[in-house]
């Protein structure tokens, strides 16, 4: 589905980027596996796509920094010759009540989730712009996708530095879809509900929160990194062409509000 094409997949060595990472890789694309502060887990996502006849490789940036986004691209189209997909990923919480937030709490998610975003998405704009379209790899020059949250839509007490991201992006994304459409790169976003992944922990990890979290979801389920890896290829993919400038919600539910279902 994706053969010949490259993907730079950010924050990848866990949870919902390294499920993103697996699935690009077994649709046929070479992954690139970004990674922030250890090397194993990228690794070891960059061997679990070997060992499934793909190629990868990991790099370490931080996607808040312009100099180290920058030359996560470099390596890339070096190794690979270009990028094709972007699926830009990385992103942390740093929660606290409104009034006790410190300004570096607020800086670092803003920085790496929203910042991040802009430093990554500019950069594969510009390969996506200077390689134009190759027709036997794809219709559209290449793919934009940001993982985002039901949180660019639910307000979250207590987390407002991750909500304000998450918003951001979703007006950032419909922003660069409306200026880059016309050179056929197409942008839209995943907006992912509760996903078992090392973010959210504590939301999950006892059967206590679990079931506060379940009555979240009316679909009756915590989702996995394959929920929105599947979603991610099929955006990545010709399959989607027509796709452009919106948020696909996986959420099993969330965002139908779920306390209102017996009356409001
Ligand atoms: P995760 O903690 O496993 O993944 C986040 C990744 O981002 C980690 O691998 C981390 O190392 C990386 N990262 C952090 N700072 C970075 C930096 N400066 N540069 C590069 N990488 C950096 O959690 P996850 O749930 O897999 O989160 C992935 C994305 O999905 C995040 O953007 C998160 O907001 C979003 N999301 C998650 C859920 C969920 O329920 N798990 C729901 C909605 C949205």
């Amino acid at each position: 589905m994706l053969i010949g094409q490259t993907a730079i997949v950010t924050g990848a060595s866990s949870g919902i980027g390294a499920g993103v990472a697996k699935a690009l890789g077994a649709a046929g694309a070479n992954v690139v596996v970004n990674y922030a502060g250890h090397a194993e887990g990228a690794n070891h996502v960059v061997r679990q796509i070997k060992d499934g006849d793909g190629s990868a490789f990991a790099v370490r940036a931080d996607v808040g920094s312009e100099a180290d986004v920058r030359g996560m691209f470099q390596v890339a189209c070096e190794t690979y010759g270009t990028v094709d997909i972007l699926v830009s990923n990385a992103g942390v919480q740093q929660d606290a009540p409104f009034l006790d937030m410190t300004l570096e709490q607020w800086n670092r998610v803003l920085r790496i989730n929203l910042t991040g975003a802009f430093l990554c998405a500019r950069e594969a704009a510009r390969e996506f712009i200077r390689r134009g379209i190759i027709r036997e790899r794809s219709c559209a020059a290449g793919k934009i996708i940001f993982i985002s949250s039901v949180h660019e839509i639910i307000p979250w007490a207590g987390h407002v530095n991750y909500a304000a991201s998450k918003g951001g992006i979703n007006l950032f994304m419909k922003s660069i879809a409306q200026e880059l459409g016309l050179y056929k790169i197409r942008v839209n976003s995943i907006a992912p509900g509760a996903i078992k992944t090392p973010i959210n922990r504590t939301a999950w990890e006892t059967p206590e929160a679990e079931a506060n979290l379940l009555k979240l979801i009316r679909y009756g389920r915590i989702g996995e990194p394959v929920d929105i890896a599947k979603a991610a290829v099929w955006l990545a993919s010709d399959e989607s062409d027509y796709v452009h400038g919106t948020s696909l919600i996986v959420d099993g539910g969330m965002t139908l509000y779920p306390g209102f279902s017996t009356g409001g």
